[in-house]
C-alpha cells in the first residue's frame, strides 16, 4: 500500500507519484524541497554584487593607468573623509564641545 497524494493544484488524488498524473504539478515533499533549494541557489548566483563595487573593481583592474591612480585616490579620499567625519561625530558627542 502506497501512500496517497493529493494535488493541491487540480485536487486530483495520485499514488506515490512525484508529479501529478492530471496537471503535472510537483507533489513529492522531497522533490519540493529539492526543488526550493535549487530556486535559492539561482537567486544566490543571480544576484549581483553591489554596483559601487563592480564599478570600484573595473577601475582597480583597469588597464589604464588613470583609472588605477583615481581608484587609489578615491579610496584615499573616501578614508579621509571618514575618520574626519568621525572626528566630528566625537567632537559632537562630547560634553566640552
Ligand atoms: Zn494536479
Amino acid at each position: 500500500m502506497g501512500v496517497e497524494r493529493k494535488c493541491p493544484k487540480c485536487g486530483t488524488w495520485n499514488q506515490e507519484n512525484d508529479n501529478c498524473v492530471s496537471c503535472g504539478e510537483l507533489l513529492s515533499p522531497q522533490k519540493i524541497e529539492e526543488e526550493r533549494e535549487a530556486v535559492r541557489e539561482k537567486i544566490r548566483q543571480s544576484t549581483p554584487p553591489p554596483a559601487l563595487d563592480v564599478f570600484l573593481a573595473k577601475w582597480k583592474n583597469s588597464r589604464f593607468w588613470l583609472l588605477r591612480v583615481l581608484y587609489k585616490i578615491i579610496r584615499t579620499i573616501a578614508f579621509i573623509f571618514l575618520g574626519i567625519a568621525s572626528f566630528f561625530a566625537y567632537l559632537a558627542a562630547s560634553p566640552n564641545g
